[in-house]
């Protein structure tokens, strides 16, 4: 049996306003081709960069998350290859002093290593026309992206993709990059070659290009296979460039692999060697202040979990639903310091109250609110459903004047209109027995049938009235009007 040993490169665009060497704009979403261009980015001979200090300072900020060593001396150094997308004829990038050093994400009960991190600049985009006519299209070109590599230490497809999503949600998190592998924001390489167990390390093949978590898995075990398979023939693997053939579901061999020396690095000679900080703590020649970049870095993904755990309870599964999207995890947030004012007012806010009120806003938040985004396809930082309305909501539903029934058409409204529910239930009806009479001949039935609520209520047990009350929202299936429910008890129980 053979055993796979991978290794991953990982480029992110990195969030910045301007490109990394120009004051062209860095934006992704331009659709209009060759409109963010200038000199500098097409190579003109006699232009000179100059470095974007943000971009500098946000792959410092990922390597600090990472756990990885900043180095104190940086340079950039010309990649000389030639390919229509790259105007200059070399991309500016790090060769022997990478930003980032030696830092790891740990991936089930073991530390994946991250061998370097460094800043380069983007190449063009082709285009192919019906015709067979290849397009240019150069906004791209100088737009900053950071190289992750990690060491051979990935065994599995499994880990890779756990791998790459942690480091996604890290970027992410840390506003470095928004990673989105569709968008192709971030984009993965998977080096992959297999052994006997105990063995050297075998001959790496690597796979270019793969633009989904899905077929990372698919093209490490698609490739896990061919490779067995070319050993049990008595062959060797060849080390070379493979790329993921959707339709075949296959890897195709693309070219040789090649070799560091066919790019001729050498030193770029228009940008100076950087100096990150100094050793008293104080800011470096490029202004880059390693302290202050540490003292803004937010909460990372793993420590909000360990913290919604023990602050609010949640199981750590749940906790990894809300989490996996930053967006999601401040909404998530939010509305349990809305729960706890709306409680703060009722005077219903033991810590009991709480966990209750908590944990029904995890089974919403996680599945009704979940499937209402799904099913529109709403980015959750569009969602019209506000986090103050959602509380209230959930505190209603905790106290019993909402049922679950009547929560789920309240939710869906607030979720269409960002009305807010007591507007929501008041306008659709939902509310409020119409007939006073009605209403009170349902109490005196309740009243007379739970004699030991009565009695603890005239001892003066709070609860025995909600308990009271809430058998009277069940008995009109949720249509009580909550205030006036509440004081009709009071009134008759005098
Ligand atoms: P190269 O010089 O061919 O680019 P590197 O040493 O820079 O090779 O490694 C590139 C990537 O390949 C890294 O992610 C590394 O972990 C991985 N890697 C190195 N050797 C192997 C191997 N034998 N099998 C699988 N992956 C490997
Ligand atoms: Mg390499």
């Amino acid at each position: 049996m053979y055993e796979a040993v991978i290794g991953l490169e990982i480029h992110a665009q990195v969030k910045t306003r301007t490109k990394l060497f120009c004051a062209n704009l860095n934006d992704p979403e331009e659709r209009h081709p060759n409109v963010h261009v200038c000199p500098i980015c097409m190579g003109h001979p006699g232009t000179l960069p100059v470095l974007n200090k943000k971009a500098v300072e946000s792959v410092i900020m990922a390597g600090i998350a990472l756990g990885c060593t900043i180095a104190k001396h940086s340079k950039f150094d010309r990649k000389n290859y030639f390919y229509p997308d790259l105007p200059k004829g070399y991309q500016i990038s790090q060769y022997d002093m990478p930003l980032c050093e030696k830092g790891h994400i740990r991936v089930g009960e073991k530390n994946i290593g991250i061998t370097r991190i460094h800043l380069e600049e983007d190449a063009g985009r082709l285009a192919h026309d019906a015709q067979g006519a290849s397009l240019v299209d150069f906004n791209r070109a100088g737009m900053p992206l950071m190289e992750l590599v990690t060491e051979p230490d990935i065994r599995t497809a499994d880990e890779a993709v756990e791998f790459a999503r942690k480091l996604q949600m890290i970027l992410q998190y840390c506003g470095v990059s928004d990673a989105n592998m569709e968008k192709g924001q971030m984009r993965c390489e998977v080096n992959i070659s297999i052994r006997k167990p105990g063995e050297e390390y075998g001959t790496k093949v690597e796979i270019k290009n793969l633009n989904s978590f899905a077929v990372v898995r698919s093209a490490i075990e698609y490739e896990i296979k061919r490779q067995a398979v070319v050993l049990g023939e008595g062959k060797k693997v060849v080390q070379e460039t493979r790329g993921w053939d959707e339709k075949k579901q296959a890897t195709i061999s693309q070219r040789l692999k090649e070799q560091a020396h066919d790019y001729r690095y050498f030193p770029e000679p228009d940008l100076p060697t950087l100096t990150i900080g100094k050793d008293d703590g104080s800011t470096g020649d490029g202004g880059i202040d390693l302290e202050k970049i540490r003292a803004s870095l937010p909460e990372l993904p793993e420590q909000k979990a360990q913290r919604f755990q023990t602050e609010f309870g949640i199981s750590e599964k749940d906790v990894g639903v809300i989490i996996a999207q930053k967006e999601a995890a401040a909404f998530f947030e939010h509305t349990v310091s809305e729960i706890m004012e709306w409680l703060k007012e009722s005077s219903h806010d033991s810590e009991e109250d709480q966990k209750k009120c908590i944990k029904i806003a995890v089974n919403y938040f996680n599945t009704d609110v979940r499937k209402l985004l799904n099913e529109t396809g709403t980015p959750i930082t569009e969602m019209l459903l506000t986090a103050e309305n959602f509380a209230e909501l959930i505190v209603s539903m905790h106290q019993g004047t909402v049922t679950s029934t009547i929560a789920k058409v309240v939710l869906e409204e607030m979720f269409r209109t960002g009305k807010d529910p007591s507007n929501i239930i008041e306008e659709k009806g939902l509310g409020g027995v119409q007939d006073a009479g009605e209403l009170e001949a349902m109490a005196k039935e309740i009243i007379a049938a739970n004699e030991k609520a009565v009695a603890d209520y005239k001892n003066g047990n709070q609860n025995a009235l909600q308990f009271l009350f809430g058998k009277l929202m069940a008995q009109s299936k949720g249509k009580a009007d909550p205030k006036a429910g509440r004081e009709l008890f009071i009134k008759l129980l005098k």
